[in-house]
């Protein structure tokens, strides 16, 4: 099938960027990033924007630096670009540990990091990542700009905090603190493809080895990504071991209601997310920094 008739607007800078989402707030506009999910919405007419404005005109989306204490990743970055880049595998090593299980090479060639936030699939890695890093949404409109938290962004499947007329123009991460530890974990039906179900974990320890400070995102396993807080704050001050990690698990698990799909049952994916967070828990003793 191909996409329903649709005006098509390309923009070269944000500023005339946000003018044309407030012209066309009436109608239904979208945003194009690396189309890697919108295209295939439109092709199957789950999706059926009058207007499309196209992103890859505007060079000031891209590319990623420090600023202050910050990794600031422009929204229209390419994710096999930001899986490549230095500055993130240093100061955000997270990512690149779960861009290993993101989608296929192809499809991280043009997909963009703007792009998988705005979309909010609840099989995405990166927002769970995004969570745990404590990360803030910078969001454009032509009124101005506002951070959101990555914790207050994810709204549900496909519902972000970014109105119609707004633009997520880049992503704040903290930098890592020296000796932070991290892991991910996660099981999809083939590699590359989206999570059955999936850990991200940060985990900070005392010089005995007692955790100061835990964060646990999960996704894939219910319509949002999550944080497992019952659990990260159960952990603090155990040594993490086999039996704090176990006993973190099944805190986590408890209180989470396990998606029900015809892939895999509810029941078999929290067996899973709870093997999962185990392991990545234990993950998080072998130091990344
Ligand atoms: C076969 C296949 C396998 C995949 N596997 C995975 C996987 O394992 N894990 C995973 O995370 N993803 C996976 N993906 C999705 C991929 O990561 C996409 O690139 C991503 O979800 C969307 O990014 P995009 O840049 O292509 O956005 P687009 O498809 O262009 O846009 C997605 C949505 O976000 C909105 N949007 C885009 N940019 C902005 C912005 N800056 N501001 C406001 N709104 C914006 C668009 O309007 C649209 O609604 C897979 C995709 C395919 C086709």
């Amino acid at each position: 099938m191909k996409p329903a008739p649709f005006s098509f607007h390309r923009p070269s800078s944000i500023s005339q960027c946000l003018e044309l989402l407030q012209a066309l707030a009436d109608g239904d506009a979208k945003v194009l990033a690396g189309g890697q999910s919108l295209i295939p919405m439109m092709n199957f007419r789950m999706a059926q924007p009058e207007a499309l404005i196209d992103l890859s005109g505007i060079a000031d989306l891209e590319g990623i630096r420090l600023q202050d204490d910050n990794l600031i990743i422009g929204a229209m970055s390419r994710h096999n670009a930001i899986k490549a880049d230095e500055l993130v595998a240093i100061h955000a090593p997270l990512i690149s540990l779960a861009y290993d299980h993101v989608a296929h090479f192809t499809i991280r060639n043009r997909g963009t990091l703007g792009g998988n936030l705005c979309h909010s699939d609840p099989a995405s890695e990166m927002p769970a990542v995004m969570r745990v890093l404590g990360a803030q949404m910078e969001i454009a409109s032509a009124d101005g700009r506002r951070l959101v938290s990555a914790d207050q962004f994810f709204f549900g499947p496909f519902a972000t905090a970014v109105e119609p007329e707004e633009l997520l123009v880049a992503i704040r991460i903290p930098i890592s603190p020296r000796g932070r530890r991290y892991s991910f974990h996660e099981v999809s039906l083939r590699k590359g493809d989206f999570a059955m179900s999936a850990i991200a974990a940060a985990v900070d320890l005392d010089v005995e080895g007692r955790v100061m400070r835990a964060r646990i995102g999960l996704c894939g396993v219910s319509d949002i990504a999550l944080r497992a807080e019952n659990a990260e704050e159960g952990l603090v001050g155990e040594y993490l071991n086999l039996a704090a990690a176990t006993a973190a698990a099944d805190a986590a698990v408890t209180s989470i209601e396990f998606n029900d799909t015809a892939a895999i049952s509810a029941s078999y994916r929290r067996d899973l997310t709870r093997a999962l967070i185990i392991r990545a828990l234990l993950g998080c003793t072998e130091e990344r920094l």
